[in-house]
């Protein structure tokens, strides 16, 4: 069954005028859930009518399952769904707000050689309600509502891949950004994907203004396939040039993502060769990110981010080096899913 945060605003007023109940119910409702409310707790809709969509949807499909806050102030998240999955986040201040990292899937199926979210497998997609349920609550748990936002900032970059989520992603991004809804800017939304190209070019028709993020962490295809499987489907070539339709298309800056692993992609000729592999006649920046350490996978964090950042900028390659937050409560994705999961077995 459906759950009644999957409607968006134009599908939840034709629910509501199908029941025979004036328009106002439905703005009623949709203000209550965007606020983070679950159906029995909004007592300015009458019990019965509340009754009667229960018997149609589920109600707000989420609840906040475990909090931890980091000594830098990070929060991590973890939810519970209505079937019992759970999915984490991250919360993280900034001077200008908050952001939250949201996942789209349970698990993933990208299994790339470094990450959390892969280990075992993709359990399933969330639906577009449960993907906004996350930032609704959280919303709600740091003292806001659908009339006054706290999270400022979304990024798409919990556990899964977005783009193998593709429908509910972006029916998730259109509500969001709604003006009935938190209202987010697609401006201040990034999306993070290893890499499918096809879904890429497909997302740059969306007139979604978000910024893309490609997961590149190798400087050439011999590398990238040995750290991400996906790159036997989509090569590093064509990874490279659909950042480069996509910037073209959308005018939006591109950045790629590079976690240093030490031995694997952490060298100087590596940055070099990265250069040489990026150029082209388009805007993007390369995000340096010091591994965050996952036990099961066996990989060291490099020490260069910082000389490997520098030389690109040496070569024209815009790149800053991304400070590490959380990491004492399990901030990399899919890190502490893990570890719960673990501990109830
Ligand atoms: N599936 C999406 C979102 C993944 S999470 C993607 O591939 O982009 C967001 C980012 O964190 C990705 O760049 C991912 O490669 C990176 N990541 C995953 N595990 C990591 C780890 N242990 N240390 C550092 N970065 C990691």
């Amino acid at each position: 069954m459906q759950t009644i945060l999957d409607l968006n605003y134009e599908e939840l007023k034709d629910y509501i005028l199908s029941l025979n109940e004036p328009l106002f119910r439905a703005k009623q409702l949709f203000e209550g859930l965007h606020s983070g409310k679950k159906l029995k707790e909004m007592s300015n809709i009458g019990k019965a009518l509340r009754e009667k969509i229960l018997e149609n949807f589920q109600d707000f499909p989420t609840q906040i399952y475990k909090k931890l806050e980091s000594k830098d102030g990070t929060k991590k998240y973890v939810y519970k769904f209505l079937d019992g999955n759970i999915v984490e986040g991250v919360l993280m201040k900034y001077k200008y707000g908050y952001t939250l990292c949201v996942s789209t899937q349970v698990g993933c199926r990208m299994n790339c050689s470094f990450c959390a979210s892969g280990l075992n497998g993709l359990v399933r997609n969330l639906t577009a309600g449960e993907i906004l349920s996350q930032v609704l609550i959280v919303n709600r748990d740091l003292g806001g509502s659908v009339k006054e936002r706290k999270i400022t900032n979304i990024v798409l970059m919990g556990s899964g891949e977005p783009l193998d989520n593709y429908n509910n992603v972006i029916k998730f991004l259109k509500i969001i950004s709604s003006v009935e809804s938190l209202n987010i800017s697609p401006r201040n939304i990034s999306l993070s994907t290893c890499g499918l190209v096809d879904k890429i070019d497909k997302l740059s028709k969306e007139n979604i203004p978000l910024t893309l993020t490609i997961s590149l962490h190798s400087s050439n295809q011999q590398i990238r396939e040995k750290l991400m499987p996906i790159a036997k489907a989509y090569k590093f070539e064509e990874v490279i040039k659909a950042a480069i339709r996509y910037f073209q298309k959308t005018g939006r800056r591109v950045i790629y993502e590079y976690a240093v692993i030490a031995g694997e992609n952490d060298s100087l000729k590596n940055a070099e060769e990265l250069a040489k592999n990026l150029k082209g006649d388009y805007s993007f920046h390369v995000n340096i990110i010091p591994l965050n350490e996952v036990k099961e996978r066996g990989l060291k964090s490099s020490k260069n981010a910082y000389a490997f950042a520098e030389k690109l900028n040496k070569l024209g390659v815009s790149s800053t080096v991304r400070r590490t937050m959380g990491e004492d409560i399990e901030g990399a994705c899919g890190q502490l899913r893990n570890k719960i999961l673990k501990d109830e077995n």
